[in-house]
């Protein structure tokens, strides 16, 4: 277990569990949460399932139910701080469907979430360094639905209209770019909120439904700074993706056709790829499989080498997503 309060090493994994609350219905149905917090094994947590043995589960910190947007971000932060300091960082929310991912990422009105105040930090730590280091920052967002790449800050001329395909081009100096992703430059926390709600808005558009559209798609957030050290005239860029993952959960063949089942397959696809990807990197790998899917070819750059990657497995307390919430954390704790 790395120790929570020492450095994020560069080119270190590290995985943060949160589990959400009881929702009112399940308050209100009486149910038990199956998952057990002990103050005294901080970072620890065990599932009671059934008749079966507990099941205890370590990662590098476990948020309980009554922890909050600010407690998250307080342990979230030393990994954007080192953006300003030229690392690429990857971020980002797996788990089933209904466990607070997009709790995580986006946050509420009211009790916003690790982009926002990530972009906040990042904005906060740029003012102070300023004269000393000046940044640029800009900001794209784009979706990854059905193994496609959808830039969700260019308004398709018609409400429905198939969007243009977008490609992953890699630079001659290795870097990966997507030629033709719209990157709005951002100068004050009211900028990035334009930006932020007009790529929830692009998000829902020639979907019938809105949150069935973002449980299927994985939705991100690429933020680019550059710092100019004003006195040696060096230059740092960095990148750092804020990903609310697809939901991971499993879907019986028998229940899907079509559409569905194709949709169903490349999730199932893009989630194996970035755990394969993750566990290439923390094994020592020669290969790291990135090009198997969309979304690790996007965060290649961000994920292994010098940068470092953060990962909250979001879980739901209840006996009825048991299975599920088993699979998630099994499968967080093959990446670490
Ligand atoms: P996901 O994106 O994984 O499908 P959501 O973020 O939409 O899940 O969360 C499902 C519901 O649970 C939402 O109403 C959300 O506000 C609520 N929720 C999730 N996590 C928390 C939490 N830690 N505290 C309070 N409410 C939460
Ligand atoms: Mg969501």
């Amino acid at each position: 277990l790395i120790e929570m309060k020492g450095n994020f090493l560069p080119g270190n994994v590290r995985v943060f569990c949160r589990c959400r609350p009881l929702n009112a219905s399940e308050a209100s149905a009486s149910s038990v949460s199956l998952v057990e917090f002990d103050s005294a094994r901080e970072n620890e947590l065990v599932i009671r399932a059934g008749t079966n043995p507990k099941k205890l589960y370590k990662f590098d910190r476990v948020f309980t139910p009554e922890d909050d947007q600010p407690e998250v971000f307080a342990d979230t932060s030393p990994v954007v701080v080192s953006v300003l300091d030229g690392y690429n960082v990857c971020i980002f929310a797996y788990g089933q469907t209904g466990t607070g991912k997009t709790f995580t990422m986006e946050g509420i009105p009211g009790n916003r979430g690790v982009n926002y105040r990530t972009l906040e930090e990042l904005f906060r730590l740029s003012t102070v360094r300023k004269g000393e280091v000046n940044y640029e920052i800009k900001v794209s967002v784009l979706e990854v639905y059905n193994e496609q790449i959808r830039d969700l800050l260019t308004t398709p001329s018609q409400a429905g209209l198939a969007p243009k395909r977008l490609e992953i081009k890699q630079d001659a100096d290795g870097g990966h770019r997507v030629p033709g992703l719209v990157e709005a430059e951002v100068h004050s926390m009211t900028e990035v909120w334009e930006v932020l709600q007009s790529g929830s808005a692009a998000r829902a558009v020639g979907s019938t439904n809105a949150n069935e559209h973002s449980s299927r798609s994985h939705c991100m957030l690429c933020v680019k700074v550059r710092g100019e050290n004003m006195t040696t005239g060096e230059c740092t860029r960095s990148k750092l993706w804020l990903v609310d993952l697809a939901g991971s959960e499993r879907v019986a063949k028998s229940d899907v056709q079509g559409d569905r089942l194709k949709e169903a397959q490349n999730i199932n696809k893009s989630l194996s790829a970035l755990g394969d990807v993750i566990h290439a990197l923390t094994t020592k790998s020669n290969h790291v499989p990135y090009r198997n899917s969309k979304l690790t070819h996007l965060l290649q750059d961000s994920l292994g080498g010098e940068s470092k990657t953060l990962m909250f497995v979001q879980i739901s307390p209840t006996e009825a997503d048991v299975g599920e919430t088993l699979c998630s954390l099994n499968f967080a704790s093959r990446v670490r």
